[in-house]
């Protein structure tokens, strides 16, 4: 039996439900194929779980630390049965958001089963036969264990297993200090376990700023957790007891780390091993990821891919923004590319967030003609009263004084939930703001449309091709801008609550208050905004700096209020 449609989207997490949704709202024969649960790994082993977790722990670790404003310390008592219930509540809590019967509802045909490319404009799904104008590949990632010796014995934990935990292990090793490693490592200690966290890089958090890794190992170390860093793994050994030795080659001897479970969080590969990708013609590269240009386009015509699959930025509102660029494209031929300039969080505490370049990678472009501007959180009035005087915000110009990154460390520096919610609930009142950011220019006419329009910052916003998705010119125009309307509903109508990290670098202005900032331009003061856009997803900050012929800059957040002294200002002039 075969069946036609306009769109099959292989694999259900968020990138594959946000496509099938967006294709069903504006009309499209769109079917969606699963082979495990929809919602994929955010909703059951990622995101969801791991901020519950994180919740928990971090209310453990105030109550230990109450005296840091004035109350009296204790020592929470902790079921960690219970606190894992609390995980499984969150998560069926949200799961009706990604279920099929949503989705049914909406108009996506849910089918449970394996996917498998065979040949152009068919997939094979058990023995039946999907035929497609075009194909989304939506297949995410799965935790990759290192080959060391005697690992395999010790039963290791992953990210997809860690959940099953029935208690909380009394020696926890973690290998991997990147973000999903730091996370944990300090969740479960602040839970309780002991935990070693071992990195073979100098620092945590490689790919952010050298000073967030030592800030967070730092942190780590005086909450109790062991850090290993520079630590190469030779081999797992089992002992008498039943637990297991993790023998590091630490100068200048080698030395045995006892636990009872470890979990390894060392990196994560693309899923796309007997996807058939080979019998439609479509690249990947050396890790199997699948290779797509800015508009996420494969190689092979008519199938885009999102999300993890891409081995992009592996976040869950990543995945949702690459849906809302690959869709459109996919089935309007619109050219809608990805941004560079999406943000992101790393939920230690403190948080890092981070959006553009680093000062390392800016340097590697303009060399010592960047400018760098850093300011602290331990003279910072907000962060002394809340007791958590502690972390840096930095922000990394171009020689021509263009914001081109920024990172803040600190408390809260990810933002918070509300703040996204407000963020989704203003997006879907504001249809036309919308589906501007959707770029769909017959409704340009909006409230954000109207305003004067930022000097462009060529690195972040880059300037849009003539020929605009949907635009006149395009032999799709016509169907498209009659679907527009029902593509900008269905494109705010996709939002999910839990993973959304808002930093607090969602404003840069050159006052105290954006009221300020704005009149004072109004009134003829030297300004330049360079909005650091992120915002067609639903929990995206808007990330602007200004610059003015006032003294001071002033990053505002949800609870950052970082001003940044006239000498450095004096550099950015
Ligand atoms: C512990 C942890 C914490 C995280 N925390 C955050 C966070 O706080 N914020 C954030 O933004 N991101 C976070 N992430 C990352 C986030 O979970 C992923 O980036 C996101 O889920 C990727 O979505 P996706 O749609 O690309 O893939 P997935 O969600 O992995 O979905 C892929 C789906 O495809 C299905 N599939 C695979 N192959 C086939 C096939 N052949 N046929 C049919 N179906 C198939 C799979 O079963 C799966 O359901 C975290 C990840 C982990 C592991």
């Amino acid at each position: 039996m075969s069946s036609r449609y306009d769109l099959v989207v292989v694999g259900g997490g968020t990138g594959g439900l946000v496509s099938a949704l967006i294709a069903a709202g504006a009309g499209a024969r769109v079917a969606l194929v699963e082979r495990d649960r929809t919602g994929g790994e955010c909703l059951w082993t990622g995101c969801v779980p791991s901020k519950s977790l994180l919740a928990a722990a971090a209310l453990a670790h105030r109550i230990r630390h109450a005296d840091a404003v004035g109350l009296t310390p204790s020592e929470p008592k902790i079921d960690y049965a219970r606190v894992m219930d609390h995980v499984r509540d969150a998560i069926a809590t949200i799961q009706p958001h990604d279920s099929p019967q949503r989705l049914r509802a909406a108009g996506v045909e849910v089918i449970p089963a394996n996917a498998r490319f065979d040949g152009p404009g068919h997939i094979r799904v058990d023995g039946r036969e999907l035929r497609w104008r075009a194909a989304i590949i939506a297949t995410g990632s799965g935790p990759v264990t290192p080959p060391i010796p005697g690992l395999a014995d010790s039963e290791p934990l992953t990210t997809d297993t860690v959940w099953d935990l029935p208690r909380l292990p009394r020696r926890l090793v973690v290998l991997g200090g990147g973000p999903i490693g730091c996370e944990l490592g300090q969740a479960f200690a602040r839970l309780g376990s002991h935990v070693t966290l071992v990195e073979q890089a100098e620092r945590l958090l490689v790919n952010e700023e050298p000073r967030a890794g030592e800030l967070i190992a730092a942190r780590l170390t005086a909450e109790g957790v062991d850090v290993r860093l520079g630590s190469q793994t030779l081999d797992v050994r089992p002992r008498r007891d039943g637990a297991h030795e993790l023998w590091l080659d630490d100068p200048p001897a080698g030395e045995a780390i006892v636990f009872d479970r470890i979990l390894v969080v060392t990196g994560r590969g693309p899923l796309t091993e007997h996807l058939g990708l080979d019998t439609v013609g479509v690249n990947v590269d050396e890790r199997g990821a699948v290779i797509v240009d800015p508009r996420l386009r494969t190689s092979a015509r008519g199938i885009y891919a999102v999300g993890d699959v891409t081995g992009l930025l592996p976040f869950t509102h990543v995945a949702a923004h690459h849906a809302r660029v690959a869709t459109p494209n996919a089935l309007f031929h619109a050219r809608g590319e990805i941004s560079q300039t999406v943000p992101w969080v790393t939920f230690t505490d403190p948080e890092v967030a981070r959006v553009g370049l680093t000062e390392s990678q800016a340097r590697e472009r303009w060399g010592k003609r960047v400018i760098v501007i850093e300011s602290d959180y331990q003279t910072l009035d907000r962060a002394i009263t809340a007791g958590e005087a502690y972390g840096f915000a930095k922000l990394v110009a171009d020689p021509h004084r263009r914001l081109v990154g920024a990172t803040v460390a600190a408390p809260a520096g990810g933002g918070g939930d509300r703040r996204a919610h407000r963020v989704g609930r203003a997006r879907r009142e504001d249809q036309r703001g919308l589906a501007h950011r959707a770029r769909l220019p017959h409704v340009r006419r909006g409230t954000r449309a109207r305003r004067r329009p930022a000097p462009r910052c060529p690195l972040f916003d880059p300037p849009r091709p003539r020929n605009h998705p949907t635009g006149a010119r395009h032999p799709a125009a016509a169907r498209a801008r009659s679907m527009t309307a029902r593509l900008a509903q269905a494109v705010a109508f996709q939002r999910r609550p839990v993973d959304a990290p808002v930093p607090s670098i969602a404003r840069l202005w050159a006052h105290r208050r954006p009221a300020q900032a704005v009149r004072s331009r109004r009134n003829g003061a030297r300004g330049i905004d360079h909005e650091l856009d992120g915002a067609r997803d639903r929990a995206q900050p808007r990330c602007a700096a200004s610059r003015s012929t006032r003294r001071t800059f002033t990053i505002t957040g949800p609870w950052t209020m970082c001003r940044i002294p006239r000498p450095g200002l004096a550099r950015l002039r």
